[in-house]
């Protein structure tokens, strides 16, 4: 075993996961194949990797299966002004989604999630920050802390967080409205106070840090496959096969980093695993990024913005509709609404967008090889935390 060097690894899916597992297999001296429908340095190009909102947050280890926010989801989704929204067509294919996020959503697998997701993430900034030492980073990265703002109506699960993560030692500031005005000055106070995670950094350009991964990857003699894979199995112990509409591809193993696209991939080999996608919306005001100075999400909105090179990134909600439904008007102007109830004095958008954040009902990701298929790996369901 102590010789064993895998032959071959094919990876569906070019987003982050993608990208830095090829690189990373690529490293250590394995030939990789990454497979995706889109060319990651074309323009077309526009997964959840795209277009997020750029945070890199080893503190967000609560995500919504919490008992705390389980009494105000039917308020949220009847409301238009909330951060929440659901495609009604979509909930009979939802349910089984549902019947497992009820069941984690009580305080225990709160915990369970907080634990794991803190595990995971407190590697994920030096293993960031290895690949970007390899890469040109210059105007992609700032370090300028994240800014979380919110008003005195949910104070119960603010509290919340801020004991999850005290316990789970994450380093976080708290902060007076004043305080962040004066962090922020350009903000409208319609918030009460807020937190400042003084060492978190963000993307000027998620896209454009992907690309230079990419580059890195295909430079280290990694090679890339743009077609839409339509099936993947394992034909014996030790060689698998992906397939697109007119090739088939052979490799020792193969893995599925196809972010909510993945679940596609997983029912063919008989797993019935309940991934589901939570869609999120992105606008950009252009030229007024220099409004802000880092990262401001509002908790009550469910919403935030992003300074980012393309202008300023207006970014979030949860809606609950699936890969085929088509965009919500109704979002877009919610987050328009968001942003300029934060700052009035911004002007027209452009660029929306839609994407889809892969997501378990426990909101851990599934990361290791199928239960079913040893040879074919899992990379996927990174939800909010890509
Ligand atoms: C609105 C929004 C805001 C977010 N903000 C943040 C944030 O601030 N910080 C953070 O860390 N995370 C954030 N996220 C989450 C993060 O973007 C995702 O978790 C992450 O990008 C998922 O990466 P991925 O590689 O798994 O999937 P993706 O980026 O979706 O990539 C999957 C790739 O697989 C390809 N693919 C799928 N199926 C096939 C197939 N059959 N054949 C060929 N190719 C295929 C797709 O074309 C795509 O390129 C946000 C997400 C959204 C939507």
């Amino acid at each position: 075993m102590e010789n064993y060097k895998c032959k071959s690894v094919g990876i569906i899916g070019s987003g982050i996961q993608g990208v830095c597992i090829g690189l990373q297999l690529i490293k250590k001296g394995i030939p990789v194949t990454l497979f995706d429908r889109h060319d990651p340095l074309s323009s077309e190009y526009k997964p959840a990797s795209y277009g997020n909102a750029g945070h890199f947050s080893p503190y967000a280890v609560l995500q919504f299966n919490r008992p705390d926010i389980l009494n105000d989801v039917p308020k949220m989704i009847l409301s238009s002004y909330g951060p929440l929204a659901l495609k009604w067509n979509y909930i009979p294919k939802m349910i089984k989604w549902f019947v497992h996020y009820f069941k984690n959503c009580n305080e225990k697998s709160m915990l369970h999630t907080a634990k794991y997701m803190h595990q995971i993430l407190s590697l994920s900034n030096d293993a960031y920050e290895e690949i970007f030492q390899e890469i040109d980073t210059s105007g992609l990265i700032e370090k300028k802390g994240i800014i979380y703002v919110w008003t005195n109506k949910n104070l119960k699960s603010r509290k919340l967080e801020i004991k999850v993560r005290n316990d789970l030692g994450i380093e976080q500031k708290l902060l007076t409205q004043k305080e962040v005005l004066k962090l922020e000055p350009n903000l409208k106070p319609v918030f009460d106070a807020g937190v400042i995670y003084e060492s978190a950094m963000h993307a000027r350009d998620p896209h454009g840090i992907l690309k230079q991964i990419f580059k890195l990857y295909l430079k280290k003699g990694g090679k890339f496959i743009q077609t839409n894979i339509k099936n993947i199995e394992q034909l014996t112990i030790n060689e698998t096969v992906i397939r697109s509409e007119n090739e088939e591809y052979k490799f020792e193993k193969s893995v599925i980093a196809s972010g909510a696209f993945s679940k596609k991939l997983t029912d063919q080999l008989g797993e019935n695993i309940p991934l589901d996608t939570e869609r999120g919306y992105h606008v950009h005001f252009k030229g007024q990024e220099n409004l802000i100075s880092r990262p401001v999400i509002f908790l009550d909105r469910g919403f935030g913005m992003t300074p980012m090179n393309q202008g300023l990134r207006a970014v979030g909600t949860v809606e609950l509709g699936g890969l085929k439904n088509p965009p919500s008007e109704k979002r877009i102007k919610y987050i328009i609404n968001c942003a300029k109830e934060l700052l009035p004095q911004l002007g027209k958008h452009e660029d929306e967008w839609l994407g889809f954040r892969p997501t378990l009902p426990d909101f851990l990701p599934i990361l290791g090889p199928s239960l079913k298929n040893k040879n074919i790996i899992y990379a996927f369901g990174h939800q909010h935390l890509g």
